[in-house]
């Protein structure tokens, strides 16, 4: 257990906890591979840039320019994490103690200082996030209504079933040949974080993704010494990562 995890404590839905942001900056700093910046997070962040001015053109880019990917297990799974800078490992999109992509900031930053752990079917325990007691005191902020605006359904129903898929993407990586686990790991990055135009929806795009990264790991589970790797013939597993 790490000194982030010993400073949360779970709260109930009804409880109201004093807080209020004093935009310290102190949430946004010594952040090193601790801020997740998932699929859905990205997607809407890509667009809020691009609206703003900034070349994004793909998703792979906003993932390579802000974030890197940090391995959860040994076979690969990997989350991306928010890229930080400086001594004090400051969030790479703080200025001047301010965050410069409010409007699109990851729902890791929307959901502060609480956090949800997945019980099953819908189910969430509510956690409060303690290391900066200064933040604990003016208005009272009860933790459901919180999340009632700062979770909302789209959010929920893409970490449910983003973990949903996540046992079965592990257990193909495991299966896998070591031979071939590198390029299992780029068809995953691709699949989960790459493949997706920034015009089209979402959703649609996700769920063909998760399938095609199944069916493409299952597909390299049985490939035997010598055969030819699994691949693209229009070469769309080169990511850019
Ligand atoms: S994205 Fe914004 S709110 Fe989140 S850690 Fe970075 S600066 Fe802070």
């Amino acid at each position: 257990m790490d000194d982030r995890q010993l400073n949360v404590k779970p709260v109930s839905p009804s409880q109201r906890v004093d807080f209020r942001c004093t935009r310290c900056g102190a949430c946004c700093r010594h952040l090193r591979e601790s801020v997740p910046l998932n699929t859905l997070d990205a997607f809407r962040l890509a667009k809020h840039l691009r609206a703003q001015g900034e070349k994004i053109n793909c998703l792979d880019s906003v993932f390579a320019r802000f974030a890197e990917p940090v391995p959860l297990h040994e076979s690969g799974y990997s989350v991306y994490m928010l890229k930080t800078a400086g001594p004090d490992d400051a969030c790479i999109f703080l200025q001047n103690n301010r965050c410069t992509i409010q409007p699109a900031k990851p729902s890791a930053c929307r959901l502060y200082p609480f956090a949800v752990e997945p019980k099953g079917d819908g189910l969430y325990t509510y956690l409060l996030s303690m290391e900066k007691p200064h933040h604990f005191k003016g208005r009272q902020v009860q933790a459901r209504r919180w999340m009632k605006e700062n979770f909302p359904k789209e959010d929920r129903e893409f970490l449910e079933t983003d973990l949903g898929t996540a046992p079965d993407i592990v257990r193909l990586l495991m299966k896998i040949p070591e031979a071939e686990r590198q390029q299992a790991w780029v068809l995953f990055l691709w699949y989960k974080y790459a493949n997706f135009d920034l015009d089209r929806p979402f959703w649609e795009q996700y769920r063909q993704n998760m399938a095609k990264l199944l069916a493409g790991l299952n597909q390299m589970t049985k490939i035997e010494k010598g055969d030819i790797v699994y691949g693209h013939k229009d070469g769309t597993n080169q990511t850019g990562f």
